[in-house]
């Protein structure tokens, strides 16, 4: 039996040390990188991937992970899913490029027509696609600017949004993303959020903490658009306190802010329903998705209200490789997928395994802080004991421990002090069970 075209044998759902961490096959790739990949460019960890399948990687040394990040969230249905594999392949065969601006084809408009569906508010949109999160972000704020002729932003605090000149200015940590790299876009305002770990505040007083500050420093009439991830995720997966979302949205749809949610991580399934937004009865003006709508292919979209994305004379939005037929093949295959395949329920089997294993990591050692997330995003923050002071190097020798014993953990946070979970919705309930045993080795091993 063979589950890839290129006829090898399945990958058992299984971890898989054989070599030391890197493996000698690693080894000679990262020496043979170093020349020619500018240290810019790092890696979390330096095993050089070979194959990948459902919730398992395996490395040319022939070890097997568990992988726990999705490529960043990116694999949400699960690595070389067949229904994507078939839909991309298929699409290449056809062909590859014409450019949507140039000639268009169905699978653009389909996936419009899917995303209007299961975006949140009915009422009639469209979408753009684009090549990556930031060029969706980009582009949200472009629409925004010419829907209001307004020139602000306003974004919050720990938030990401990317590495382009404009989202690094609405990224809020500077080191790695934009130490040395500025100067940046102007017009951009990191206004105080909502972290209930961390300032204890109902989500009523930290709306009000926010638009205050807004409303003080910029002037509502002066802005174009708030962006925010319903979960921040570079951030360190914070779930904003109840309430405070929804009063966000209130302000700006009064002071006629457009209201983007930045799902580009916690959407498209990963959460247990489509988008996070759904959760705390957002309907945002505009949605923006990326990471895991094609299932490894890059591809990212600006969702909105039609008459806000309607804003752009032709031919203001676009761009050579946007919305490229086989990424747009691949996300039709991961839209019917998650519908035909029930994949919603599994961001709520995941939540239900790891939640109370992860409870159960905090009751057993007090340096586990916070838990927190929905469905297949969760994290724990890390502190010293008894404290709320950040303790990022436990996180680096949790995430190092765990490499070594074959789990791919991501770390997350402001402070480098969480561990972020994202597995794909493929991985089962055993090897997250196992997983969760090696985390908790590491942590007693500290
Ligand atoms: N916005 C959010 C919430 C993200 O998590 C990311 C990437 O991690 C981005 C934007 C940027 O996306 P990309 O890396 O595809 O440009």
């Amino acid at each position: 039996m063979t589950d890839t075209l290129a006829g090898r044998p399945p990958i058992a759902q299984e971890r898989r040390i054989v070599t030391a961490i890197p493996g000698p096959r690693s080894q000679e790739l990262e020496a043979r990188r170093r020349a020619v990949v500018p240290v810019g460019v790092s890696s979390a960890l330096p095993v050089y991937i070979d194959r990948a399948h459902g919730a398992i990687v395996v490395d040319v040394d022939g070890n097997q992970f568990i992988d726990l990040g999705a490529g960043i969230g990116v694999t949400t249905i699960g690595h070389t899913d067949a229904a994507v594999v078939a839909a991309a392949s298929s699409q290449l065969a056809d062909f590859t490029h014409v450019m949507f601006t140039v000639t268009p084809y169905e699978s653009y408009v389909r996936v419009a027509e899917l995303l209007a569906e299961h975006t949140p508010g009915d009422f009639a949109k469209k979408t753009v696609l684009l090549n990556s999160g930031a060029e969706a972000v980009e582009n949200a704020v472009k629409i925004a600017r010419k829907h209001t002729g307004r020139p602000g932003v306003a974004v919050l605090e720990h938030s990401y949004h990317g590495r382009t000149n404009l989202t690094m200015a609405m990224t809020h940590k500077a080191m790695p993303y934009k130490l040395g790299f500025g100067p940046f876009a102007p017009d951009v305002h990191h206004a105080p959020g909502s972290y209930p770990f961390r300032d204890g505040l109902s989500g009523a007083e930290a709306a009000a903490r926010t638009i205050a500050w807004l409303e003080k420093t910029v002037g509502a009439a002066d802005l174009a658009c708030l962006v925010v991830e319903p979960i921040q995720g570079e951030g360190g997966f914070v779930v904003p306190a109840d309430g405070y979302l929804l009063a966000l949205q209130e302000w700006c749809a009064a002071t006629g802010v457009v209201f983007v949610a930045d799902e580009i991580q916690s959407g498209m399934a990963r959460t247990g329903r489509y988008f996070a937004s759904e959760h705390s009865g957002l309907v945002p003006d505009l949605v923006l998705s990326a990471k895991g709508i094609a299932g490894g292919l890059p591809l990212a979209a600006v969702t909105g209200r039609a008459e806000i994305m309607d804003a752009s004379h032709p031919g203001g939005l676009g761009g050579t490789f946007a919305g490229n037929p086989v990424a747009a093949a691949a996300a039709v295959a991961v839209f019917d997928s998650i519908r035909s395949r029930g994949l919603l329920a599994e961001g709520a089997r995941i939540e239900g395994v790891l939640r109370p294993a992860l409870l159960g990591l905090q009751r057993r050692f007090d340096r586990v802080g916070d838990v927190r997330g929905l469905g297949a995003m969760l994290a724990m923050e890390l502190v010293t004991p008894g404290t709320f002071e950040p303790d990022p190097a436990a996180v680096t020798a949790v995430t190092a421990y765990a490499a070594q014993h074959g789990v791919l953990l991501l770390n997350a946070g402001t402070w480098g002090n969480v561990i972020r979970f994202l597995p794909s919705l493929a991985i089962g309930d055993e090897l997250l069970i196992e997983a969760v045993g090696v985390i908790e080795e590491a942590l007693a091993a500290l």
